[in-house]
């Protein structure tokens, strides 16, 4: 590292440029905040609360369970769950039995989960009753040990606000072959776990991004890695004790593990959780609960701002907005001020950042890239160092050139979950390799320009064209298929299907949609589908995803 890199020029000068680390793991955190505030409320959802003693007995009585179901140091306890209380009990309990948690995301359907069960071979899992029936059952067919909890999105809370819980059923539906979390809990309390304790180095979380080839990667997060991070938002952002936090993000996501769970741990504060997304009971959450932080999908705070119950003061209580995940327009930034009186600051990074690598300042408006109109993503936080490479022959370029992002902190992943190959290509000499093409700016700031991958970015959400076109080929009539992203007012990017049918054959694209609807996650699956006799290609044959782009 240069002696001072110009990043550090616009940090926060009434606070350190580098704090020092409080908790080398995520469960110390935790206990942390059950000794220091055991009633506070640890979760709200809804009109319901939980105390960080609550969760301290839910979570040692579901350790109970999982050690005396034969859980063990190491393994792995897998979450599917939307932003419910039990998400938070079943990953203190997967640590206090010793175990990984590995968070998954409850839109997956039977295929996907089937490769990332087979993945990471978890000895449980927790799930909704629905997901269950629709998706987890078919996807275990093949691993008929694994153990099934499962948790009803009802529980804890009896408002049962009709805009997110409405398409439930009043009641639990039966899932033969599994046991409910909250017997399982009831049974187990008083009991008490044997003492575990984790090194920084130690896996905290296996969080799965999809790699090139569109298979899944999980990242695999250290309890050091997610300790540290938290403290980043913390102490970048100056929240004190009690500050609550509103859970915008979904929690299976790192940004929501972090920027949300691990964030409210270290505060000791309330996390205030709504099941999933939805802009007038987040509204109602922001009023009746006052948190002073949250991050989110600049999607989702489009979603906010445009909602038409959306007061002047709605979001008074928030002492810092963040976004990340996908690029923000500036002029959304300023439309958003307009309306609320807030400036919304970025944050870049990747699962594989265990969340934040860059942030904006608290104290600082990010600037606009005067050639391409990005805003910028902030600078390097607390003990990183970004440096732009070529992305073919890996040498540093010039401060303002364009080049392959890459990132090294204490916030970067141990690897990949059984992948040494990709991990050694992806974390070089400590050096992760983002994909992402950036330009460093003289004064520290960073901006995103491209992707190197062709991945698409559905509001947040990361799709990878190889994985849909597959899909798309097992369709009957499908010859050639090309996915490709395209621009969407509301979700910046969408998911486009551009086919060739054979000879023949035919098929609507209702038909190709349905068929892709029944096969994956719904932000995957293709909004457009376009027919063409012959997909454009190169002199070798591979298909030309660049041209179609551009037929959006
Ligand atoms: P994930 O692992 O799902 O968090 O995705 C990480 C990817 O999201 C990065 O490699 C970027 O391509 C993209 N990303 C993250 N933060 C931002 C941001 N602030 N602006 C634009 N793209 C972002």
């Amino acid at each position: 590292m240069t002696a001072d890199p110009a990043w550090l020029r616009q940090y926060t000068p009434d606070r350190s440029t580098a704090p020092a680390v409080e908790h080398h793991d995520a469960l110390s955190m935790f206990r942390a905040a059950v000794a220091r505030a055991p009633e506070r409320a640890a979760i709200h959802y809804f009109d319901g609360t939980l105390s960080y003693a609550e969760l301290d007995a839910r979570s040692d009585a579901l350790a109970s369970a999982l050690i005396a179901d034969g859980v063990q140091h190491g393994d792995r306890v897998a979450l599917l769950l939307q932003n419910v209380p039990a998400f938070v009990v079943g990953l203190i309990a997967a640590w206090k039995a010793g175990a990984i948690a590995v968070s998954l995301n409850p839109m997956n359907r039977e295929r996907e989960l089937r490769l990332l069960f087979e993945d990471c071979r978890p000895k449980l899992v927790i799930t909704h009753p629905e997901t269950f029936i629709e998706a987890v059952q078919p996807a275990l067919a093949e691993q008929p040990t694994v153990q099934v909890l499962t948790t009803f999105a009802r529980d804890d809370q009896t408002r049962n606000d009709a805009r997110v819980l409405g398409a439930l059923p009043a009641q639990a539906p039966p899932c033969p072959g599994t046991r409910a979390l909250a017997e399982v809990i009831a049974r187990h309390r008083g009991q008490r776990p044997p003492p575990v304790r984790f090194g920084a180095d130690d896996i905290a979380l296996l969080v799965y991004t999809s790699g090139t080839t569109g298979l899944p990667k999980g990242a695999m997060n250290r309890h050091g890695n997610v300790a540290f991070t938290a403290q980043v938002y913390r102490d970048w952002i100056g929240l004190s004790e009690a500050d609550g936090v509103l859970g915008i993000a979904p929690l299976f996501h790192i940004t929501g593990l972090i920027g949300h769970v691990a964030l409210a741990f270290l505060l000791a504060a309330p996390l205030t959780l709504s099941y999933r997304f939805e802009p007038g009971v987040m509204l109602d959450a922001l009023a009746e609960r006052r948190p002073a932080f949250t991050i989110g999908a600049i999607t989702a705070l489009i979603a906010l701002m445009n909602h038409r119950s959306a007061q002047r003061d709605a979001l008074s209580s928030l002492k810092a907005i963040y976004s990340g995940g996908a690029p923000i327009a500036p002029a959304v930034v300023a439309a958003f001020e307009a309306k609320f009186g807030l400036y919304v600051r970025n944050a870049y990074g990747l699962t594989e950042t265990t969340s934040p690598a860059t942030l904006c300042p608290v104290h600082l408006r990010a600037p606009v890239d005067p050639a391409f109109g990005a805003l910028s993503v902030g600078v390097p936080t607390y003990g990183t160092e970004i440096r732009i490479v070529d992305a073919e022959t890996g040498a540093p370029v010039a401060d303002g050139e364009a080049g392959e992002i890459t990132i090294r902190g204490p916030q970067v992943v141990a690897g990949y979950w059984n992948r040494p190959e990709a991990t050694t290509d992806a974390i070089r000499t400590g050096w992760l390799h983002t994909g992402d093409i950036g330009v460093l700016d003289g004064d520290g700031w960073l901006y995103l320009v491209d992707r190197k991958k062709d991945m698409i970015n559905a509001a947040g959400y990361k799709v990878w064209p190889r994985e849909v076109e597959d899909v798309l080929y097992t369709h009957p009539a499908v010859r050639e298929a090309a996915v490709v992203g395209v621009p969407d007012a509301y979700r910046g990017e969408t998911v486009k299907a551009v086919l060739s049918l054979k000879a023949g054959a035919e098929a609507t694209s209702e038909a190709i949609i349905a068929h892709c609807r029944a096969r994956m996650a719904a932000y995957k699956v293709p909004r457009l589908v376009e027919f063409m006799p012959e997909l454009p290609k190169t002199v070798t044959g591979k298909i030309l995803r660049r041209e179609l782009r551009g037929n959006g």
